[in-house]
């Protein structure tokens, strides 16, 4: 599965449809202070499933919307939407029935998130377990934020342990069983 295209709007800073290709090789994104890069890694995550509001630094998870500037009035909703070259069928199945898979979530103020996959609603959980047991997902060691590399140096065994396992992709044996335990 390789990430080829990110849209938003309205999330964050970026007000107006953004649309990035992500092509073969490296991507770099160059910038000035506070021009939104740190918003485009977070609206990785969100699409992919967090729902953390400290993980987006913010207080609740409406605050991923655009909040106005001077020029322009707030909005209503926030739109991410990610596409995925699933050619090679590495999807979990349920998924793996087309070579591109589009993942869409959008909040509402007052309405919460709703998500898609391929235009069809699908359950967070779902979306959740779609990144599972790949290398990626919203809290995957794959993503690292400004500052953590000092937070990893200075954890807890307990919580580097996680780091760990979380690389060694066997967080979503920890999730289905965790569920497994639930029913
Ligand atoms: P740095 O180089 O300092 O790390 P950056 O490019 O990572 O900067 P971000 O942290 O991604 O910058 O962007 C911060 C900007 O996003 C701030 O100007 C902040 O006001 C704006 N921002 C964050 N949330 C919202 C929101 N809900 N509505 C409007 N603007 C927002
Ligand atoms: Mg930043």
């Amino acid at each position: 599965m390789r990430f080829t295209r990110l849209r938003l709007n309205g999330f964050k800073s970026f007000v107006d449809p953004t649309d990035l290709l992500i092509q073969d090789g490296l991507t770099g994104v160059v910038g000035p202070n506070g021009c939104g890069k740190s918003n485009l890694l977070e609206a990785l995550r969100w699409v992919m499933g967090e729902n953390r509001p400290t993980a987006m630094r913010g207080g609740g998870m409406e605050d991923v919307i655009f909040a106005g500037a001077a020029t322009r009035p707030a909005r209503n909703f926030a739109e991410v939407a990610l596409q995925i070259d699933n050619s090679e069928r590495l999807a979990p199945s349920g998924f793996n029935d087309s070579d591109l898979l589009e993942i869409t979530r959008r909040i509402t103020r007052d309405a919460g998130s709703a998500y898609k996959v391929n235009a069809k609603d699908t359950r967070a959980r779902d979306v959740q377990m779609l990144f599972a047991d790949a290398a990626t997902g919203s809290q995957s060691p794959a993503l690292v934020r400004q500052g953590q590399i000092s937070e990893l140096i200075n954890a807890k065994p307990k919580a580097r342990r996680r780091v760990l396992e979380d690389a060694a992709g066997i967080a979503g044996l920890y999730q289905r069983r965790h569920e497994a335990e639930l029913k």
